[in-house]
C-alpha cells in the first residue's frame, strides 16, 4: 500500500475495507484523499457525533474503542462495545442512513463487524454478539456472523490492499444503483468514461413555453384576451396564448403595441428587436430581472467582505480545477491534493490564509495542466508540422 495515499504506513483501515465491499473505486479514491463534503455526509456525521464522545463510556459499556488486527493488518475503531458481567463483548456500529433510510443490515456493515470482532478476538477479548444500532431510526438489529462471513472479511482485506495499491483508480460501475447513493459520486464522475462520448440530457426550463419569432415585414403585434395577436395588412395571421410565451423576437419592420411590451415586461419576458437579416440591435428584460438583483447583493456583500463566500467561491474554482485535472488528465495524485485544498479552503479564518489556498492549487493545478493537453497537428502554409503540445516538441512529419 502507498503510505503516502491511504495515510497510514501499513495496516489497512476498516473503514477502507468497507468502502472497498461497497465498491473499489470508492475506495481508491477514498485512500487517495478525493472525497467532498456533502449534505448526507453532514447529516451522517451529526447522527453519528455522540459515538465519537469517548467521554461517554462508562464500566461496562466503552465508546471510541481504538482496535487492531496484526495478523490481518487493519485498524479500526469500535462504536461501542458493550461487556456483560462475565466481561464478554458485544460490538455495537452506529449507522445513520441518510440515504437508503432503511434500517438494513448491508454487506459492508457485516464485514466492518466481522473485521472489530476478528481484531478484538486477536486482542484477547471474548466476544459475545455484534450488533448495528440505527441512529435515525433508534433501532437495534443482532448480527449473526458465521464462518464464511469471517472468511469473507479476509478476502475483502485482500483487495483492498490491492486496490489502493494500484497507481490508477478501477474504472466506475455502469449504470449501478449504488452509484445514485455514492458520496464519492462527484467526484468519481461515473458516467464520464473513456472512449465514450458523454451522455448528459439536456433539460429546457420550461418544456411548456416556446420563444415567439415574429418575422412578416410590416406586421404588427398586440396583446387580446390574455393572447398575442400577430396583424398583417389588417389580418391576424397568428394567435399565441401569453402562457405559451418564453420571450418574443422581432425581426426587421415590426410594431409592437405598448400594452404588449409592458404585458411581456410584467410577466418578466424578455423582448429583443433584430434586423430582419437577424442582427440583434437592442432588447428590453423587466427591471426585476434577476441578473440586476444579483449584481446589487454582490456589490453589498463586497463592501462589507464575506469572508463565508470567498470560502465558497474558491473552494468552487478549486473543486473545478481538480474535477478537469479528473476527467482529463493523468495527475492522480494533484487530484488528491486538490481535494485537500477544496477542504482547507472551507476552514480558512482570513482572507490572506484564503489567497496562499488559492494560490497553492493554482500552483498545482497548472503544472499538470498539460497533461490535459492533447497532440495536435499544425498545417502552415510553409511548414506542416506535428507539436506535442504535452511535451512541448515539434517535429514535421515525413
Ligand atoms: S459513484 Fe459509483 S463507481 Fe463511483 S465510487 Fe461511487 S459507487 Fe463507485
Amino acid at each position: 500500500m502507498s503510505a503516502s495515499r491511504c495515510g497510514c504506513r501499513d495496516p489497512v483501515p476498516i473503514s477502507l475495507v468497507a468502502h472497498q465491499v461497497f465498491c473499489p473505486r470508492r475506495a481508491w479514491l477514498e485512500a487517495a484523499g478525493e472525497r467532498t463534503d456533502t449534505a448526507q455526509m453532514e447529516a451522517g456525521r451529526l447522527e453519528h457525533g455522540p459515538v465519537d464522545d469517548v467521554s461517554g463510556s462508562r464500566a461496562r459499556r466503552v465508546r471510541g474503542c481504538e482496535v487492531a488486527s496484526a495478523e490481518l493488518g487493519v485498524v479500526g475503531r469500535c462504536d461501542t462495545v458493550e461487556f456483560d458481567e462475565r466481561g464478554a463483548a458485544t460490538v455495537v456500529e452506529h449507522k445513520a442512513t441518510p440515504v437508503r433510510r432503511r434500517p438494513e443490515i448491508t454487506a459492508p456493515m457485516r464485514v466492518q463487524l466481522a473485521l472489530q470482532v476478528l481484531s478484538l478476538q486477536e486482542q484477547g477479548v471474548e466476544v459475545a454478539g455484534q450488533a448495528v444500532y440505527f441512529t435515525n431510526h433508534r433501532i437495534r438489529r443482532s448480527v449473526v456472523l458465521g464462518d464464511a462471513d469471517f472468511e469473507e472479511a479476509r478476502r475483502f482485506v485482500r483487495q483492498t490492499r490491492q486496490t489502493v495499491e494500484a497507481e490508477s483508480a478501477p474504472p466506475p460501475l455502469e449504470d449501478d444503483p449504488r452509484c445514485g447513493r455514492c458520496s464519492h459520486i462527484g467526484v468519481c464522475l461515473p458516467d464520464e468514461r473513456a472512449l465514450e462520448p458523454v451522455r448528459r440530457r439536456i433539460v429546457v426550463a420550461d418544456p411548456d413555453t416556446q420563444v415567439l419569432h415574429v418575422t412578416p415585414q410590416g406586421a404588427a403585434a398586440r396583446t387580446r384576451g390574455g393572447r398575442v395577436e400577430i396583424l398583417h395588412h389588417g389580418e391576424k395571421i397568428g394567435s399565441v396564448p401569453l402562457e405559451r410565451v418564453q420571450a418574443v423576437i422581432v425581426h426587421g419592420n415590426v410594431d409592437l403595441s405598448g400594452g404588449l411590451i409592458r404585458e411581456l415586461l410584467w410577466r418578466s419576458l424578455p423582448v429583443v428587436w433584430c434586423s430582419s437579416t437577424g442582427r440583434v440591435v437592442g432588447w428590453a428584460v423587466p427591471a426585476s430581472s434577476p441578473n440586476g438583483e444579483a449584481r446589487l447583493w454582490q456589490h453589498v456583500a463586497s463592501a462589507g467582505g464575506r469572508l463565508d463566500l470567498a470560502r465558497e467561491f474558491v473552494a468552487a474554482k478549486i473543486a473545478n480545477q481538480a474535477t478537469l485535472l479528473r476527467r482529463h488528465g493523468e495527475a492522480s495524485l494533484t487530484v488528491a491534493r486538490l481535494r485537500g485544498l477544496q477542504r482547507t479552503a472551507t476552514r480558512v479564518e482570513s482572507i490572506a490564509e484564503l489567497f496562499g489556498v488559492e494560490g497553492d492549487a493554482g500552483a498545482r493545478y497548472f503544472a499538470d495542466f498539460p497533461s490535459m493537453l492533447t497532440t495536435q497537428t499544425l498545417s502552415g502554409p510553409d511548414s506542416p508540422a506535428v507539436v506535442d503540445v504535452r511535451r512541448g516538441t515539434r517535429s514535421t512529419p515525413r
